[in-house]
């Protein structure tokens, strides 16, 4: 068989979709073709986006259905679990250390000028009330069981009706598969033959949506710049002046995660090489990147997973929908340099106690952020809570934030994809493809 050449494999159309995309971007931004790129470009990104977001949860159905039932004993499901969860929240809290360090040691708030914060609390008041209303709404009367009610759903249309519900979509499809385990096979066959082709078709739908993936790409990466740039392209270039030193810490502390912390993961807990893992990473990356949507990006990961990584379907159909919900190393880690930054902008001091309490609520928080864009600032506002800092800080950051999402959403599925491959490696569902 003859080798794709270099120019149609879809990666290398992805990259060049971003590149033309970023292009595209700065110059319709430059000439003011906001509304023209709305018009005309912006629709082929959504099509693309909810392409993806379309595909999410009956790929996470067919798939855990499939994967519980065919497991042979219930003990296997709840070890695979049990070390899922030890290993997302271990590799969550080094990563919040990683922020709070690198924030502590740079202390980017101290370089933000009194009439920037001024200006910036003015120009950002509304949507920064609007980011609190509705984490104060999604605090309202919640005890500390709360996370239980929210993982058992009530209704089946409802909680799969949404791709903001995927830990109730992962509990529904498991105790589906655990009670199809269960009936006699007999009467399971049919069932359990619909799930196999239901994957099936998912899975070439995926490959379907990927086709337009570089156009895709192009247009949603030139909407996120020309709506950044808004009616005046000069003022994101003197933004991201002043908040230089925030993004340098947020992007350095991403780059340490990404770098240093899952090649370390990778070398002790797996045989992938990371030289082998990272061109596996990259299609993943470049669609969290341009969607800042873990969640969207999920049928992408789950792909290439399996087949370039060889994590086997039992696992990944498991720890990479539960990833792409509670795992979000990148959104803990700017979570708590946003934090800091906030509070040292605004000349509070957060002693050793609120350091510690930033630790714990971003690791919680992060868990409850949904995978969709935009969320990890509106998560951000329970923690600012939490160490006493106002809340109306989040205005200081919200101009930058889309270009801080695209960077912490593509370490978030960085992250679920070095998580899988240990586990697998650890229950010896790993084949030799990345080897
Ligand atoms: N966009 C992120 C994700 O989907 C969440 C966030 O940090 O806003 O992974």
């Amino acid at each position: 068989m003859k080798d794709t050449p270099w120019y149609r494999k879809l990666w290398v159309q992805i990259v060049l979709g971003l590149a033309l995309g970023v292009i595209y971007g700065i110059v319709a931004a430059a000439n003011g073709w906001g509304e023209f790129t709305d018009d005309w470009i912006s629709p082929f990104g959504d099509v693309f986006f909810n392409g993806l977001q379309l595909i999410a949860v009956p790929l996470v159905i067919a798939s855990l259905v499939i994967g519980v039932a065919s497991l042979s004993d219930m003990r296997k499901v709840s070890r695979i679990g049990g070390k899922t969860i030890v290993i997302y929240v271990a590799t969550t809290a080094l990563a919040v250390c990683i922020g709070l360090s690198y924030a502590n040691l740079v202390r980017p708030g101290d370089y933000v000028p009194e009439a920037l914060r001024g200006e910036l609390a003015t120009q950002y008041e509304e949507a920064a009330a609007s980011r609190q209303g509705a984490a104060e709404a999604m605090m309202e009367e919640r005890g500390p069981l709360s996370i239980l009610q929210d993982i058992v759903p009530d209704n089946v249309i409802s909680s799969t009706s949404s791709n903001r519900n995927m830990l109730q979509v992962v509990f529904l499809a498991l105790m589906f598969g655990i009670a199809l385990l269960r009936i006699p096979k007999e009467k399971g066959a049919p069932l359990l033959a619909f799930f196999e082709g239901l994957e099936a078709v998912v899975v070439e739908f995926v490959g379907i949506v990927m086709k337009v993936a570089p156009l895709g790409v192009f247009a949603l990466i030139a909407r996120a710049i020309t709506g950044m740039a808004g009616d005046d392209p000069q003022q994101v270039a003197q933004l991201l002046g002043a908040l230089g030193f925030y993004c340098i810490v947020v992007v350095a502390g991403l780059a340490t995660q990404m770098l240093v912390v899952y090649p370390l993961v990778l070398k002790f807990l797996t045989p992938i090489r990371w030289r082998r893992f990272f061109p596996a990473a990259a299609q993943v990356q470049l669609v969290a990147f341009s969607t800042s949507s873990s969640g969207a990006t999920l049928p992408v990961t789950m792909d290439r997973a399996q087949r370039d990584l060889g994590v086997s379907e039992e696992v990944s159909s498991f720890v990479l929908p539960l990833g792409a919900t509670i795992n979000m190393d990148g959104t803990a880690l700017y979570q708590a340099v946003a934090a800091l930054f906030i509070a040292q902008s605004l000349g509070l001091s957060v002693g050793l106690e609120g350091q510690l309490t930033i630790v714990l609520t971003a690791v919680l928080v992060s868990i409850g952020t949904a995978a969709v864009p935009g969320a990890g600032i509106i998560m951000l506002v329970i923690i600012l809570q939490a160490i006493g800092v106002p809340a109306e800080g989040v205005a200081l950051i919200l101009g930058v934030d889309r270009l801080l999402d695209m960077i912490r959403t593509a370490t978030n599925v960085t992250g679920d994809l070095t998580v899988a491959s240990a586990v697998a490696a650890s229950e010896g569902q790993l084949s030799d493809v990345a080897r």
